[in-house]
């Protein structure tokens, strides 16, 4: 088990680079903790396979350093690493049956056939797989594929880490809230550093205590599920996170005092004089509701989801949408809208002020 460290990782696969967008990861700097269990969250294209691959030693990174429990273990073989790493799309002997596969990583690994026998069954009860155990791989669906996968990555009890880069993709979607409760209920009990990979929010919400958001190869904000919600740090993870996502609505910035379409509005930034070239509000619809002043807005339309009604509405700056409870009546047309105070924040350049 390791304590993993980031330090200034930066990667390109280009030889020489001039652009920005020349860089898959930039200037990663982070601590997971041992024992953790991570996500890493983002959309695809965002550099998370590349990330997993620097910390498994697939790739060298162009800069910057990896470390476990303090020690630089940048220049190490992925066999001296020893992670998990499960991948994308299923990698599994289709000639052997299900049993050799699952056995294969502990084999390789001169462990005896008793021990073996006692972790292989232990993994196929959890993965419900026992029942397949002498069946050939080759005639099992692609879910059977990828649990038979997932099987093979957490059959070794020693690893650092084992890291999962969207395991559940060809996955049908009831199996997977199966697989990943099972996942969750995994990282409790064997308690070792997890590492999640997905652009799902629920999947990374269920699954983490520490969710890393990820957008164009930066690390935007690492936080709690209640963190990312309540306050996001930058504009990409208010609208990347929650359903629907965080109003972000330009503003004016004036001897601190932020205001749209002329109305003054109260944040939980402190605000100081600003030279950004771009300054916005932000507020989730959860934290929008109907008033007696505040921006005037027109109504364009009403969804009744059952649980709750999400409302969208447009003032002069842009479009607000407002999550209300169902059973709330809502004004027609022209009305008013204030948001809490609280859960208000100013963005310059698309980074929280605080
Ligand atoms: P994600 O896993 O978040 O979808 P990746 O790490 O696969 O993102 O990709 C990050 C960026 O690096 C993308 O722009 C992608 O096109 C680029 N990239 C990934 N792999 C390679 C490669 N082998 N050669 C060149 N560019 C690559
Ligand atoms: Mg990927």
């Amino acid at each position: 088990m390791s304590k993993i460290t980031l330090a200034n990782l930066s990667h390109s696969y280009l030889d020489k680079q001039s652009l920005d967008s020349d860089w898959a990861l930039k200037n990663i700097n982070l601590d997971w903790k041992d024992g953790g269990a991570y996500a890493l969250l983002g959309p695809s294209g965002c550099g998370k396979t590349t990330l997993l691959n620097i910390i498994s030693g697939l790739l060298n990174p162009t800069k910057g350093k990896i470390l476990f429990d303090g020690k630089d273990i940048t220049s190490l073989s992925p066999v001296e690493r020893n992670i998990a790493q499960i991948f994308q799309f299923p990698v599994i002997y289709d000639t052997m049956t299900v049993y050799d596969n699952l056995a294969f990583p502990l084999k390789n690994r001169g462990m005896s056939d008793g021990e073996i026998d006692t972790r292989v069954k232990e993994i196929a009860e959890m993965l419900e797989l026992t029942n397949t155990l002498n069946n050939r791989a080759a005639g099992l669906t692609a879910d059977g594929k990828q649990k038979i996968s997932l099987g093979r990555g957490l059959v070794r009890a020693n690893v650092n880490v084992i890291m999962f880069d969207e395991p559940l993709t060809v996955i049908d979607p009831h199996l997977k809230w199966i697989l990943r409760s099972k996942l969750k209920e995994l990282h409790q009990k064997i308690n070792r550093t997890m590492i999640y990979v997905t652009h799902d929010q629920t999947e990374a919400l269920t699954f983490a205590d520490q969710v890393v958001v990820m957008h164009e190869g930066q690390i935007v904000q690492t936080g709690t599920p209640v963190e990312l919600f309540e306050k996001p740090k930058h504009t990409f993870v208010g609208h990347f996170i929650g359903s629907p996502g965080m109003n972000i609505l330009p503003c004016e910035l004036n001897d601190g005092i932020a205001a749209i379409d002329g109305v003054k509005i109260e944040t939980g930034s402190q605000i100081k004089k600003s030279n950004f070239t771009k300054t916005e509000i932000g507020i989730r619809p959860e934290f929008v509701s109907f008033s007696k002043d505040g921006i005037p807005v027109k109504v364009l339309k009403v969804s009744n989801t059952g649980r709750y009604k999400i409302i969208d509405t447009i003032c002069k700056s842009g479009k607000i949408k407002v999550l209300s409870h169902s059973s709330q009546n809502i004004p027609t047309e022209s009305t008013y809208l204030s948001f809490d105070k609280k859960f208000t924040y100013a963005y310059g350049d698309n980074w929280i002020i605080e």
